[in-house]
C-alpha cells in the first residue's frame, strides 16, 4: 500500500478509537501489542483458509443447491435441505452420519440427547477428563435432577486429570469395566482452568481407550473447538462429536440449533429419541433457519478465526501487564476461550462491562452481578449479541468467586473482538485497576 494512504488511514482509525472512548495511551499500548503478534495472523488465516475450503468442497460434494435453503413445515418429510445439510456436516466431520436440528435447543440438550438415545438401564458412563460443564452434572444426575441418567438407572465414574493436565492412565483403566458404555470426553476447558485438550490428545486417548474396550463408544463435547484446528476429534476416532450451534459452526448466522456427527448407528439412535422411535430423521420440519444454518456453517471456519484473534489479543495484552492467562500468551489454540484472572471482583466487572461497550446491540447497558440460578456465587455476564446468548459472540462472563476469574470468547469479527479488549483496558484503567503507565510494559 502507498505509504500516504496507509499513514492516513491509520490516523483516522486512531481517531475512530478515541472518538468511541478509546485514549490514545490505551490505543497505542494496545496496537503494539496487535502489531506484535502478526506471526499468529498469519497462522490463524492459514487455518481458516484450510477449513473454508474443506466446508465448500463438502457443499460442492453434497450439490447443495438453492433449493436447499428453503425450509419445510408441518412433519417436515423430505426435506431436502435438511438432508442435505446433515450429509455436509457428515462429511466435514468425516463421520457416517450427522444429526444438525432446529429442534436441537442447545449444546447441552445435543449432549443430552447424545447420552440418552445411547445408553440404556445398567450401562456405565465415564468422563476420563475430570468433572464435565457445569449443565452437564443435572443431566448425568452428578446433582440431583428430574429426568437425570441416574433416575434411569445409568451409573456414573469420573477419573480426574492429574495435577500437571495429563490423563491419569492408571485410574482410567481400573474405571472402565463390563458396565462400561460410553466415554465422554469434554474438549473444551469450559469454565475450568484446565488445560483444553488438542485433537491429537484427544486421538491418544481414545486409542488408549479402545485398546481396553474396543466397543465402548467415545464421544467428544466438541463445544468451543470446532474449526479451531485442521482436524475435528471424529478425524482421531471418536465415535460421536456433540456441539452447538450458536457457537462455532453456526458462524454467528444460525439462531438456534445443535449438531450430532458419528457412526450411523448412533445418529439412529439420537434421531428416535429427538423425535420419536419409528419416526427418527424422517421428520423435524427446518421451518425458516435453514439458509442461516449454511450461510452460517460457510462463515464459520472465518469467524472461528476472527474469535481466536480476539482471544489471542487479550491474552498478550493482559500477559504483559502482568495478569495471569490460560492459555498463555504463546500457546496454540484448540478452543476459542481466554481466561485472564484479576484475582478481584472490581477487575472481572469493569472487564466485563467494556465488553458489553463494545457491542452494537445494547452496547449502552451496564452488567451487573446478579444471583443466577444453579450457580453458587452471583455472576456477571456481557452479551450484546445478535442471537440471544449467542457466545461465538463478542462475550464475557465472570463468577464473582475467587480466584476472580473472567472467560471471555467470540467476536464474530477480529476488528470488534479487538475493539472489545481496547474497551476492557480502558474501563480498567478509568476505574484506577490498572495504571495508565504502561510505558510500553513488556512490548
Ligand atoms: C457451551 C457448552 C456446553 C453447553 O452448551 P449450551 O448451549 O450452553 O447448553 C457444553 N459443554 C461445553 C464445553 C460448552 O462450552
Amino acid at each position: 500500500m502507498n505509504e500516504n494512504i496507509s499513514d492516513k488511514r491509520k490516523m483516522a482509525v486512531e481517531e475512530m478509537y478515541q472518538s468511541m472512548g478509546i485514549d490514545k495511551e490505551v490505543y497505542d499500548y494496545g496496537e503494539a501489542v496487535w502489531n506484535s503478534l502478526a506471526d499468529r495472523w498469519n497462522e490463524i488465516d492459514s487455518l481458516s483458509e484450510y477449513n473454508q475450503l474443506k466446508v465448500i468442497r463438502a457443499m460442492q460434494k453434497n450439490k447443495v443447491s438453492e433449493a436447499c435453503l428453503l425450509g419445510t413445515t408441518g412433519y417436515g418429510y423430505n426435506d431436502l435441505g435438511r438432508e442435505t445439510l446433515e450429509k455436509v456436516y457428515a462429511d466435514i466431520f468425516h463421520t457416517e452420519d450427522a444429526l444438525v436440528r432446529p429442534q436441537i435447543t442447545c449444546g447441552t440438550h445435543a449432549l443430552a440427547l447424545a447420552l440418552m438415545s445411547n445408553l440404556r438401564p445398567g450401562d456405565e458412563l465415564l468422563s476420563p477428563v475430570g468433572k464435565p460443564y457445569d449443565t452437564l452434572e443435572e443431566v448425568i444426575g452428578i446433582r440431583p435432577s428430574k429426568g437425570s441418567l441416574k433416575e434411569y438407572g445409568i451409573s456414573y465414574r469420573q477419573v480426574d486429570l492429574l495435577p500437571d493436565g495429563s490423563f491419569d492412565f492408571d485410574e482410567i483403566r481400573k474405571a472402565i469395566n463390563e458396565k462400561t458404555k460410553l466415554i465422554t470426553i469434554q474438549r473444551s476447558k469450559g469454565y475450568q482452568t484446565r488445560p483444553t485438550l488438542s485433537v491429537d490428545r484427544i486421538g491418544q486417548l481414545i486409542s488408549f481407550i479402545k485398546g481396553i474396550k474396543p466397543d465402548v463408544i467415545c464421544m467428544v463435547d466438541n463445544c468451543y473447538g470446532e474449526f479451531t484446528e485442521e482436524r475435528e476429534p471424529s478425524d482421531v476416532g471418536a465415535d460421536l462429536v456433540v456441539g452447538s450451534l450458536i457457537k462455532n459452526p453456526g458462524g454467528g448466522l444460525a439462531p438456534i440449533g445443535g449438531y450430532l456427527a458419528g457412526k450411523k448407528e448412533l445418529i439412529e439412535n439420537a434421531a428416535y429419541r429427538l423425535t420419536s422411535p419409528g419416526l427418527g430423521k424422517e421428520v423435524g420440519a427446518s421451518l425458516q433457519v435453514l439458509g442461516s444454518f449454511y450461510q452460517g456453517l460457510f462463515l464459520a471456519p472465518s469467524v472461528t478465526a476472527n474469535a481466536l484473534k480476539a482471544a489471542i489479543f487479550a491474552a498478550n495484552l493482559y500477559e504483559r501487564l502482568g495478569f495471569s492467562v490460560i492459555p498463555d500468551g504463546k500457546e496454540k489454540r484448540h478452543d476459542i476461550i481466554q481466561a485472564v484472572t484479576f484475582g478481584n471482583p472490581e477487575g472481572v466487572i469493569a472487564f466485563c462491562q467494556g465488553i458489553q461497550q463494545a457491542a452494537s446491540v445494547d452496547g449502552h447497558v451496564t452488567p451487573e452481578p446478579w444471583d443466577m440460578p444453579g450457580y453458587d456465587s452471583p455472576v456477571i455476564m456481557a452479551a450484546g449479541a445478535f442471537v440471544s446468548g449467542s457466545s461465538i459472540e463478542l462475550s464475557a462472563d465472570g463468577p464473582i468467586k475467587p480466584p476472580y476469574a473472567v472467560y471471555f470468547q467470540g467476536g464474530l469479527t477480529w476488528q470488534h473482538g479487538k475493539f472489545g479488549i481496547m474497551k476492557t483496558l480502558q474501563k480498567l484503567v478509568e476505574k484506577g485497576i490498572i495504571v495508565k503507565d504502561f510505558d510500553k510494559r513488556n512490548l
